[in-house]
């Protein structure tokens, strides 16, 4: 069992390597790659606007672990 503590939700699966998603930032949204939730293994946007701090948002129907941190985080 993963400890769920030490995953946050700025990390993604990438052709199942895990990379921090403000590696991506440079690119435009268009030529990010598609990116995995380590937690649920389903497809994630990477939101890594300016302003607010980088993260990724499922799909809204989607419940995973890591949207329940982030609500408990905000
Ligand atoms: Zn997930």
């Amino acid at each position: 069992m993963t400890d769920l503590k030490d995953i946050k939700p700025k990390w993604v699966l990438v052709n199942e390597n895990l990379y921090e998603i403000s590696k991506f930032s440079h690119l435009p949204p268009q030529k990010r790659p598609h990116a995995i939730c380590p937690v649920c293994r389903r497809p994630v946007i990477l939101k890594l606007g300016e302003y607010n701090a980088h993260h990724y948002a499922h799909s809204s129907e989607d419940i995973c672990t890591t949207a329940i941190l982030k609500q408990h985080c905000t």
